[in-house]
């Protein structure tokens, strides 16, 4: 197995794995550990090239920074990819020199779920390194983090709520939300429950049909999801569905969803916030799934109670994040940039 450490600026420790008996080619990129170690999922992908897969790894890893350090989980970011095609490649010989490479950053690095990765290829790395989150329950693990994002979106929601509309009481307010799977679909059970009025739509018919026929709610075909007037869009589907085509076209004053990367592009959110728009950035209302896993690093292992408190704290991180796009006059986005900044300069202090 051949490591080689490169240099990144703003980036504490990147690494290009190569082992030729496995097949394994992945990198892993520790941005930052000032708040704690790195944790971030590892995704495995056919990228065209090593510069794409490293592009895409150390732009994640960032990512992850910020969103523990908003979402105050106690920990870094990092993130790690394997290049290539996960439908050819995987077997067990690679997994268990991923979780070598894993190993050999020494617990600077945590691994757990992301992108055509499962619960079994982890448990395969976790053969050879301890520094492995998000295993089944059954295991001492913390499980799926689906319903956990989802109720932290709900938290996010009545949060945002308040600050646009003077109440968290969302009895009544119409919500769009596009996307019903894992997330959106237990998000659009939990916003019925509060007394909300619910839309969906998916590209997947037979799922819409189901979850409306269970729940009552009201749907929508997918084209025309944008055009309903409604208070909150919570998109949970795919990223850049807030984007130069689209902004026209929205008739609500909150977008609060699960979705990874809503903003098309930065500008966006300035964009937003000129037509009144109140938008919960992505990676603070998504938090609630890493910080159901960031409760299994924690001192006393994983305990739901302990994490359900904490994602309750979204609302918490949500109502600074909009205290300082309105003093600063910014848009949310930025704002929670300057907040994760302002929490890992202080960090650094100590
Ligand atoms: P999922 O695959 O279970 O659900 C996505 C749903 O969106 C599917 O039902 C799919 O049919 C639908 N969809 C895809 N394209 C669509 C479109 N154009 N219009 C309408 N529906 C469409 O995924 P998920 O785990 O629920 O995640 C949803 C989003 O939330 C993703 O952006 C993901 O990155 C983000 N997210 C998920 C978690 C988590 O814990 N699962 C955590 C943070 C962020």
């Amino acid at each position: 197995m051949n490591i080689t450490e490169i240099q990144v600026d703003g980036y504490e420790k990147v690494a290009v794995c190569k082992d030729q008996d496995s097949g394994l080619h992945a990198i892993i990129a520790v941005h930052d550990t000032t708040l704690g170690p790195a944790l971030g999922g590892m995704r495995m992908l056919d990228y065209a090239s090593e510069e794409e897969a490293m592009t895409d790894v150390l732009r994640l890893s960032r990512g992850m920074t910020y969103k523990s350090a908003v979402a105050d989980t106690g920990l870094g970011g990092g993130k790690s990819v394997i290049i290539g095609d996960p439908k050819k490649l995987k077997s067990e010989a690679l997994f268990l020199a991923m979780g070598r490479f894993v190993e050999s950053f020494g617990g600077k690095y945590i691994t757990a779920e992301d992108m055509n990765i499962g619960i079994p290829d982890l448990e395969t790395v976790g053969r050879e390194t301890k520094y492995v989150t998000g295993l089944s329950r059954e295991s001492g693990s913390s499980g799926n983090p689906s319903p956990y994002t989802a109720h932290g979106c709900l938290v996010g929601v009545l949060a945002t709520a308040e600050a646009a509309f003077g109440s968290a009481d969302i009895t009544g307010k119409h919500v769009v939300v596009q996307g019903v799977g894992a997330v959106g679909g237990a998000l659009a059970i939990l916003l019925k429950e509060q007394g909300a009025k619910v839309t969906i739509c998916d590209i997947n018919a037979k799922r819409v049909a189901e979850l409306a026929a269970e729940h009552g709610f009201d749907v929508v075909e997918e084209d025309e999801h944008l055009d309903v007037e409604c208070d909150i869009y919570a998109p949970c589907a795919r990223g850049a569905g807030v984007n130069d085509e689209t902004i026209p076209r929205l008739k609500c004053k909150v977008i609060a969803g699960c979705a990874n990367n809503v903003l098309a592009e930065e500008r966006h959110g300035q964009v937003l916030r000129e037509k009144g728009i109140l938008y919960a950035p992505d990676y603070v209302i998504n938090a609630g799934g890493i910080i159901n896993v960031s409760v299994e690093v924690s001192e006393g292992g994983y305990n739901e109670t302990e994490a359900m408190r904490r994602i309750n704290n979204i609302s918490e991180a949500l109502r600074q994040v909009y205290a300082i796009s309105s003093e600063e006059n910014i848009p949310t986005a930025e704002a929670a940039d300057k907040l994760a900044e302002r929490r890992l300069a202080a960090g650094k202090v100590h």
